[in-house]
């Protein structure tokens, strides 16, 4: 993408100095009539975020900027340089334009969004009345500064014979622990859409192994502004840039958005519950500030925010986006008292993790997830989620087995319920795929009816972007114990590149050649297939 030379002199009408600081916001002093205001002038590219989209529909999808010409600002009272309500500051109106060609010159749409101080001036704009299942260019404009050129598509409308869609499928991208190649390959790709699976930033600093470049502020995020620099930090960097100016995406979550491991209002660090909503109110509201979610549903109340949501592509394909923390039940054997971190393998010491009543997903989502796989017309019904789903089977010392708390292995019967509905939903082609693992997996997702294991759905678990992948021979060894899980790969770092046609989805992993160089290759290493009508991994 273009570097931005926009840096402009301070003038004197209509400026604000934020104090001890170079950076400059200015606006004009009301929403309305702001058409007539001449634009506010920059001394540093306020677009240094970048652009991105999201949630697209038949008719339109979300486009996101947020105001930050100061990206990583210290003074929690002008996140990104800019000031907060009051006397200098408040909302801002920048202009927009949608255009259906590159260049930016057959403009459809322009018009004014409101970057909204409440939120760290980001923008949410939904916007509707386009054409289906077309692409289209999209920026942003404040005075002389223009943001990057983005791309989004609207989603061909529902039930249109639809005969392809590419995608792309991330998660866990720890900055400290390397460069974001695997963004920049994907977006080389140049996919429809891209499913981001969770652990889309790390709110720890790294203490106890060799880190490739650090967390700006150094210390974890617990507050606020801390969560919205650290995300501001990520969104600085060149790949993942770029990446959301080349294709709309898909958002959903996992643990370290908020906290390692936690679980609903359950901290991994036994944290009063009160004290942790609070907190994780503040995490939500950053994630919220700088994701193109829709406001209408997405926006944050408090320490509450719905992420899940369902987006169709014609007659091909749909995603089910799954939030697995928000909801979920406590993690099993919690707070015992051997324990001294929420997240462990739990073994039949623990038999509160077979409890019936545990849920990944919370008993609403659970029931919305039902009815709209129950009423879906597509032939795929992907789900994207955070965790492994895959029963693993992890053989100890003793013989007997134990089973990690904090993925579906944690809520056996939430997963017995979910491929029982979706086998007996006669649900066409379900495909599972997750992330926070940091290894790749291809999983055939099984249930046992009449004592036989029948394959109900195929499973693809995308390895980090960035983060330190999980012991190899420690997992390789039990892969014998479980031979529903058909391939494993925990010493590489990438992505998960889809292509969804009517007869088969190709899924391919992808590895780069070495997280700490920042021009590093790629390479495919494996391809499956599942064929349409037909459950279960095949290797290509
Ligand atoms: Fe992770
Ligand atoms: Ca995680």
């Amino acid at each position: 993408m273009s570097a931005f030379p926009h840096t402009f002199p301070l003038t004197r009408r209509g400026f604000f100095r934020a104090a001890g600081t170079a950076i400059v916001a200015t606006v004009a002093p009301a929403l309305t009539g702001c058409a007539s205001q001449p634009g506010p002038r920059w001394r540093a590219d306020p677009f240094a975020l970048g652009v991105a989209a999201g949630e697209p529909t038949p008719d339109g999808f979300v486009l996101w900027t947020r105001l930050a010409p100061d990206p990583l600002s210290s003074d929690p009272d002008t996140p990104g340089g800019m000031p907060h309500r009051g006397t200098t500051g408040g909302d801002v109106a920048i202009d927009y334009e949608i255009a259906t060609d590159p260049a930016m010159r057959a403009i459809v749409r322009s018009g004014h969004a409101i970057a909204e101080a409440d939120y760290a001036h980001s923008v949410h704009l939904e916007v509707r009345g386009l054409e289906p299942g077309r692409r289209y260019w999209y920026r942003f404009r404040s005075g002389e500064a223009d943001s990057d050129i983005g791309q989004a598509i609207t989603a061909p409308a529902a039930g249109t014979p639809t005969d392809r869609l590419r995608f792309g499928f991330v998660s866990c991208a720890n900055y400290e622990h390397g460069y974001f190649s695997a963004y920049r390959h994907l977006a080389d790709e140049s996919p429809d859409l891209v499913l981001f699976l969770g652990d889309y930033i790390y709110e720890f600093v790294e203490d106890r192994r060799p880190t490739v470049r650090k967390h700006s502020d150094g210390i974890e995020a617990k507050t606020l502004p801390l969560y919205r620099n650290r995300y501001a930090q990520y969104r600085t960097d060149p790949d993942l840039r770029r990446l959301h100016a080349t294709a709309p995406c898909l958002m959903t979550w996992d643990d370290h958005e908020v906290q390692n491991d936690y679980a609903d209002r359950w901290s991994q660090t036994f944290d009063d519950p009160t004290a942790f909503l609070r907190r994780r109110a503040d995490a939500y509201r950053a994630f919220y500030e700088h994701m193109p979610v829709r406001p209408s549903r997405a926006r944050p109340q408090g320490a509450s925010m719905r992420v899940y949501e369902r987006f169709a592509f014609g007659d091909l394909v749909s995603f089910a986006m799954l939030d697995g923390r928000q909801w979920r039940a406590r993690e099993s054997c919690y707070g015992a008292p051997d324990r001294g971190r929420a997240h462990l393998t739990v073994d039949a010491t623990c038999p509160e993790r077979l409890d019936a009543t545990r849920s990944m997903l919370g008993d609403q989502q659970e029931a919305w997830l039902y009815d709209r796989l129950a009423k879906s017309t597509t032939r795929w019904n992907v789900l994207g989620q955070d965790v492994l789903m895959a029963e693993f089977r992890q053989r100890q010392k003793d013989d007997t087995f134990a089973f990690w708390s904090d993925d579906w292995n944690g809520y056996p019967a939430a997963r017995e319920r979910l491929l029982t509905h979706l086998h007996d939903s006669r649900v066409a082609n379900p495909v599972v795929l997750g992330g926070d693992i940091h290894s790749f997996w291809a999983n055939d997702l099984q249930l046992s009816i009449g004592a036989r294991p029948v394959t109900i759905a195929t499973e693809f678990v995308g390895t980090s972007v960035t983060s330190p992948g999980v012991p190899f021979d420690y997992f390789n060894d039990r892969i014998a114990d479980n031979p529903h899980i058909r391939f494993f790969e925990s010493r590489v770092r990438g992505y998960g590149s889809v292509d969804v046609a009517r007869g088969r989805m190709t899924t391919k992993f992808r590895a780069i050649s070495d997280v700490r160089d920042p021009n590093a290759g790629v390479t495919t290493l494996k391809t499956f297939v599942v064929e349409d009508g037909k459950p279960g991994v095949q290797v290509a």
